[in-house]
């Protein structure tokens, strides 16, 4: 680690970091807990040490490691740049960029530039949008609603119908290679296989930015200004770059995420002008997935920022049918869904301007759970009471009854379609009742109890502050030269390892997700290091559970001596027995020399 890491890692506060992604709350000692954002779940199994360890953990699927680890893998990048951003959370100036590859840093150069060429290409096409060209776009934008103060909020542009205008725009910033990689130009190819020159991709179109999680323009969305056969696709999009990865994007997540932490949910409507048009009349905590199914991606972003959704699609088919997938996907990654299904099948954007913010909330306050949806579906689908239709429409809730999970949620489910359809067969029912039982839980590692000398001993050894160094080193040296006082313990393998650790992190050192847990069990709940008299208990009362069983060892030997009227081994045994008892004597008063000096001596138990 450089000494810039070193120096954020110090720095830094893992628990504000954290909190940036996801909720946290105070679970006492230095610990604190949530949802995981790296798996799904209803109970908080996420844990962070917010004391001198500086760890998350969970102990629903062992994701562990420091402050950078944690954004390196929820940002999905690598760790120079986890540093960065690390830094600039809390504020640490950055020293000249340091990059681990020269791939890395040209793949990072070549970001950068693409930034930067978005942020010209945005604010030219705002520029063209306010001039003469502009004036059919104006028109357009007016007649669905949008103020010039909303204009300015997304910043909407125009893109001229021109095939130059933005290239001699931009020329002077970049290479040709550079804007062929902004997906900003297109080029056919040539004969001889190699590609044209470039020209603007995006002519006489208004121009929709789409920003990352930052508010930085990554890439655009067009709408066409023509009509008839010129008029080509009524929306284009960039295409992916470096930049921007189409199922990796929430439109408008920058803008909302405060809100949607505020509203304690996400509203999610397909299109981006439904999405614009809703968030400048004050419904700010919605999101939109531009018309197509959610991806995974997707769905681990909104994660971090709520796990209850109200959806709002389009109502038409196809609305429906993206709108079902997406829904799938929630389901099965544990989000609690609600649908909101609108009145005169009306989509969001003409809904609130036809009827009113008013009329808008009160439909999303009325919003179903996904459940009495997917039955009212059902039976709008298959109608009527006769026993083929029944098994249709349960046939069609199944897969989304069996996709939940958790059980509870699915059992539920499953009666209410029982009750709701009129399902009175028992043998239907018991069907559905098996799609509730079939799905797992979550299955959470179970920890065997640590003792408290294993605790102490952990927190021992995982001292970094060399104030505390004396009691580090006790454990160290008990740990690697006295190993069988330690081997019964079940967290040998993670002590033993952290002995060794040398200036490594404790958490990194253990490599097994077991003991990793044990690890963490222990370090979580730590306050402050223990005292070095504190650890030369724990290491004296393993040594003296050690004497004991050598002790409940020779006392059957003895046992089985006297049985065999074996006396001279009788008297060898009983010579070791009294000596044995002494050591134990003196250990328990506090005396430790006497053990030291028996170390060797001592017999090995079996
Ligand atoms: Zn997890």
């Amino acid at each position: 680690m450089s000494d810039f890491a070193q120096t954020v890692k110090q720095q830094a506060d893992i628990v504000k970091v954290i909190e940036g992604y996801i909720r946290l709350r105070n679970a006492g000692a230095q610990r604190f807990k949530g949802l995981c954002p790296f798996h799904k779940e209803k109970t908080p199994s996420f844990n962070v040490n917010g004391g001198s360890q500086q760890f998350f953990y969970c102990f629903g699927c062992q994701a562990s490691g420091d402050v950078f680890s944690f954004v390196g893998k929820i940002e999905n990048v690598s760790f120079p740049e986890a540093v960065r951003i690390v830094a600039q959370k809390s504020g640490i100036p950055l020293p000249k960029r340091e990059f681990s590859s020269p791939e890395e840093a040209a793949e990072a150069r070549l970001r950068g530039k693409l930034l930067d060429l978005h942020e010209a290409a945005a604010a030219w096409f705002e520029e063209q949008l306010r001039g003469p060209e502009g004036a059919l776009a104006r028109e357009y934008l007016a007649g669905r609603g949008m103020t010039p103060q909303g204009i300015k909020v997304f910043g909407i542009g125009f893109a001229p119908d021109s095939f130059g205008a933005l290239r001699e725009r931009l020329s002077g910033m970049a290479d040709e290679a550079t804007l062929r990689a902004s997906g900003l130009f297109s080029s056919k190819e040539q004969g001889d296989g190699t590609q044209g020159p470039i020209y603007d991709r995006f002519r006489k179109r208004v121009m929709f930015p789409i920003a990352n999680e930052s508010g930085r323009v990554i890439a655009f969305t067009a709408r066409t200004l023509e009509t008839g056969d010129k008029a080509g696709a009524k929306y284009i999009n960039s295409p992916e770059t470096a930049l921007y990865q189409k199922g990796q994007v929430l439109f408008n997540l920058d803008k909302a995420k405060t809100a949607i932490r505020q509203a304690g949910y996400a509203l999610l409507v397909e299109g981006q002008m439904d999405c614009i048009s809703l968030f400048l009349r004050g419904i700010q905590h919605v999101i939109a997935t531009s018309g197509t199914a959610f991806t995974e991606q997707q769905v681990a972003i909104l994660r971090r920022h709520t796990s209850n959704v109200v959806v709002n699609f389009d109502p038409d088919a196809a609305g429906a049918n993206a709108a079902e997938k997406s829904i799938a996907l929630l389901t099965e990654e544990g989000f609690n869904l609600k649908l909101v299904t609108l009145d005169g099948g009306l989509d969001p954007d003409r809904f609130i301007r036809e009827r009113g913010v008013e009329a808008y909330t009160q439909a999303v306050m009325g919003a179903r759970r996904q459940s009495d949806y997917l039955i009212e579906r059902a039976r709008q689908m298959f109608p009527g009471a006769g026993g083929e239709q029944k098994v249709k429409a349960m046939n069609y809730l199944l897969p989304h009854i069996r996709r939940i999970p958790e059980k509870l949620v699915r059992d539920q489910f499953a009666m209410d379609a029982a009750q709701k359809l009129g399902i009175d067969s028992a043998v239907l029912r018991e069907e559905l009742r098996q799609a509730a039982l079939r799905r797992r839980d979550h299955v959470e590692v179970r920890l065997t109890a640590l003792t408290e000398v294993e605790r102490v001993l952990f927190r021992a050894l995982a001292i970094t502050n060399p104030e505390h160094e004396g009691a580090r080193r006790a454990a160290v040296e008990a740990v690697t030269t006295q190993q069988m006082w330690f081997e019964g313990l079940s967290a040998f393998p993670a002590l033993e390892a952290l002995a060794n650790r040398g200036s490594r992190d404790p958490m990194e050192v253990v490599v097994d997700q077991g003991q990793r847990a044990l690890l963490a069990e222990a370090l979580l709940g730590e306050t402050e290091a223990p005292a070095e008299g504190v650890v030369r208990g724990a290491i004296q009362s393993l040594e003296q559970r050690r004497l004991e069983g050598q002790l409940r060892d020779i006392r059957a030997q003895i046992a089985e001596a006297e049985r065999r009227s074996d006396f001279a081994e009788l008297s060898l045994l009983t010579k070791k027995k009294l000596d044995l008892d002494k050591v134990l004597r003196q250990l328990k008063s506090g005396n430790p020399t006497g053990s030291s000096r028996m170390r060797s001596q001592a017999p090995r138990g079996k």
